[in-house]
């Protein structure tokens, strides 16, 4: 039995230009949205160079981890 390491992001689309990156199994429910309870930050993300804009808003843990 192996034990893989648990990721503690999850990425997670709203829709076609906005990824929310946000931590699983926090200690609070986060909205997908910019003004979820974390305060999260928003960053605009260019994955190619002939590619949409994508935005990404970036969750924060509030259990603590680092
Ligand atoms: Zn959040």
């Amino acid at each position: 039995m192996t034990t893989e390491p648990q990721a503690p992001w999850a990425n997670v689309w709203t829709d076609d230009a906005v990824v929310h990156l946000v931590p699983i199994e926090d200690i609070v429910w986060h909205e997908f949205s910019d003004s979820c309870v974390c305060g999260p930050d928003s960053e605009p993300h260019r994955p190619q160079a002939a590619g949409p804009d994508v935005s990404y808003v970036i969750h924060h843990a509030l259990d603590g981890r680092p």
